[in-house]
């Protein structure tokens, strides 16, 4: 069997184990040592952002059954792309298309924030009034299917290796649960790491409700984007422990924790300016009224 048809057959599976695995082994190293005390409790937390998880796949299924990896083989077999068109080592093409993957989910999470109306959808994954791993995958469905989308455009601009796309699948999913993680991680190791990685306390400081840190840190897995196009913050004014995180104006329970609010959240309220003017400390804030 060939390696693409074995992937194609397969990757709901691959996906779903590295799922499994990776958020058992974060639900475990939260539990043993937590960065942050949780406002929320734990069951009422996981319940809800599970089920969100839960209702997401169910959609992306039945919307999308080939999934992004469909996509690849459809435009390998069509010799779309870049990587199709030009010959080009696989090595070189894998490792390049992972990167580039990666930069379009950096800059598709800057345009969520910048645009009004895909900010009133990302809001769903701000709201959340703690950290944690379930937080990682806690996303509204129409921001996941759009998503999804913007993913299927780039894959057919840049033609990449199926595989790539498999990598780069499980790599984004990891690195969302790992640094949405509620871990306490050695500071010298966190360090070091964010050099590669994007760690739990680099992408905290954008789960902030100031919104000076909020529109800071975008990147998912890869760092360099932040500090290359000058969105990267250190670490948040307040300290890790004391910092609030979610959004100034959403409090309500029933709002940002249970299911329905999330389903809901995009479509109350007012936004009074464009989020991503939101750079100084202190500037008028997204509200509620
Ligand atoms: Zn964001
Ligand atoms: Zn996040």
């Amino acid at each position: 069997m060939d390696i693409n048809e074995f992937i194609m057959s397969n990757e709901a599976v691959i996906r779903l184990s590295f799922f499994l695995g990776i958020f058992a082994v974060m639900a475990i190293w939260e539990f043993i040592a937590p960065r942050r005390i949780l406002t929320v409790s734990k069951v009422m937390r996981w319940t809800n952002n599970l089920a969100l998880v839960l209702l997401n796949t169910f959609i992306l299924r039945l919307l999308f059954p080939a999934a992004a990896v469909g996509v690849a083989v459809f435009s390998s077999e069509q010799g779309w792309g870049l990587f199709n068109y030009y010959e080009v080592s696989p090595v070189i093409a894998i490792i390049a298309s992972v990167v580039i993957m990666d930069f379009v989910i950096y800059l598709q999470h800057v345009m969520v924030h910048a645009v009004p109306v895909l900010w009133r959808l990302h809001r769903v994954h701000h709201a959340d009034p703690d950290y944690d791993v379930t937080t990682g995958a806690r996303f509204h469905p129409i921001e996941i299917i759009l998503s999804m989308l913007i993913k299927f455009a780039t894959i057919i601009l840049l033609g990449p290796p199926v595989v790539a796309v498999v990598i780069f699948e499980v790599i984004l999913n990891a690195t969302a649960m790992f640094n949405h993680s509620n871990v306490r991680l050695n500071l010298v190791v966190d360090k070091w790491l964010r050099l590669l990685l994007v760690t739990p306390d680099m992408h905290r400081v954008h789960h902030s409700v100031e919104d000076d840190e909020t529109n800071s840190n975008f990147g998912f897995s890869l760092p360099w984007w932040d500090r290359l196009l000058g969105t990267y913050r250190d670490q948040p004014r307040g300290g890790h422990e004391n910092m609030i995180i979610g959004i100034h104006t959403y409090n309500d329970p029933k709002q940002v924790s249970w299911l329905h609010g999330m389903l809901c959240l995009p479509f109350i309220g007012r936004i009074n300016s464009y989020a991503i003017n939101r750079r100084s400390w202190g500037s008028e804030s997204d509200s509620n009224e």
